[in-house]
């Protein structure tokens, strides 16, 4: 287990966008987290969770709705004005999913890369050039790569731009959003390994967004599963794979498909039955009672609160079961 100093804490962090009539879609509701210096905290969950919303409005690309986000006990703002992105982008940064849409198409790779220097510091032009190269090559690619373009890059290779430009301000904290469910298999494991050179070298912190388990396991040091804009279990790695205790985290996983295909012929077919719920207007009750094989009338009635397992204090659950 990493450090345990606390970097960034979020108390209720709660993010709604307000639609016509008065409803509100849900996306974040009342989510408590710690992640310590250095440690990687996998947030899981399938597409729509929240998960990657979470990010955004943790690092300040959302207002805040409500609750709270503390760095290294300071404050964050509820909502960031431009001098906030320019003193927080040097201690926070972003890897987004998709590597074709999150590269300006009209800018040089050097552009790109260098922006957040050119924003943010004092550097000349000649500096951020040489600053640039050498990220360039930190991520494994080339110093004249900076004259070209994204379009004459491949998926991995525009991964890998965006890596060096969330980085290049050497940061201590990057949410990494999907880094690598946008590209092809056979790349996703060197961009992983990549950025776990990286982790090491510079002693960075990750929370690290997926809705695959397969990948996220290998590298978090815990992780937290979210199910409609709440956390409903968080643990080590290993506990929460090995061991799910809540019977949404027990479904994902065993839905999850095996990297060998030998295993994953012989492994009975589980899907999570039914959709997930509108996050629209969110009722009281468990959130996951429309689709859990053990639902009971209190589900129904009462939302089970995220809490300790007995004798685990890393162990936390979200269930009537527990
Ligand atoms: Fe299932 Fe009830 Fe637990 Fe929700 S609280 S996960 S419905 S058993």
């Amino acid at each position: 287990m990493s450090e345990r100093n606390p970097l960034v804490v979020t108390e209720g962090l709660t993010k709604h966008f307000p639609l016509r009539g008065g409803h509100r879609v849900h996306a974040v509701d009342g989510v408590s987290l710690t992640i310590h210096e250095k440690e990687i905290v996998g947030l899981v969950g399938e597409s729509g969770s929240g998960k990657s919303t979470y990010g955004k409005t943790l690092i300040g690309l959302h207002d805040k709705t409500a609750g709270t986000a503390t760095y290294r006990g300071e404050a964050l703002p509820a909502k960031y004005q431009p001098k906030d992105f320019q003193r927080w982008a040097k201690k926070m940064q972003m890897i987004f999913q998709d590597p074709y849409s999150s590269l300006n198409p009209r800018m040089t790779v050097g552009e790109i890369i260098g922006e957040g220097l050119k924003l943010h510091t004092d550097l000349g032009k000649a500096e951020i050039r040489e600053r640039v190269g050498e990220w360039l090559k930190k991520v494994g690619l080339e110093p004249d790569h900076m004259s070209r373009y994204p379009h004459e890059f491949s998926g991995g290779q525009r991964q890998r731009i965006g890596i060096a430009r969330a980085l290049i301000l050497e940061p201590e904290f990057v949410v990494c959003d999907e880094p690598i469910s946008a590209l092809d298999v056979s790349v996703q494991a060197q961009v992983i390994n990549l950025l776990d050179e990286l982790k090491a070298s510079m002693g960075l912190t990750l929370l690290f967004i997926a809705h695959d388990l397969s990948m996220v396991r290998y590298v978090s040091d815990r992780m937290a599963v979210m199910y409609l804009g709440a956390l409903v279990e968080i643990g080590t790695a290993g506990e929460v794979f090995f061991d799910p205790k809540h019977p949404y985290t027990e479904i994902l996983i065993a839905s999850n498909p095996e990297p060998d295909p030998e295993k994953e012929r012989h492994r009975a077919s589980t899907t999570i039955k039914g959709e997930i719920p509108s996050p629209v207007d969110v009722k009281p009750g468990c959130r996951f009672a429309n689709r859990c094989p053990h639902v009971m009338d209190v589900c129904r009635r009462e939302t089970p609160e995220l809490k300790t397992l007995e004798g685990q204090s890393e162990r936390l659950v979200a269930c009537h079961l527990y």
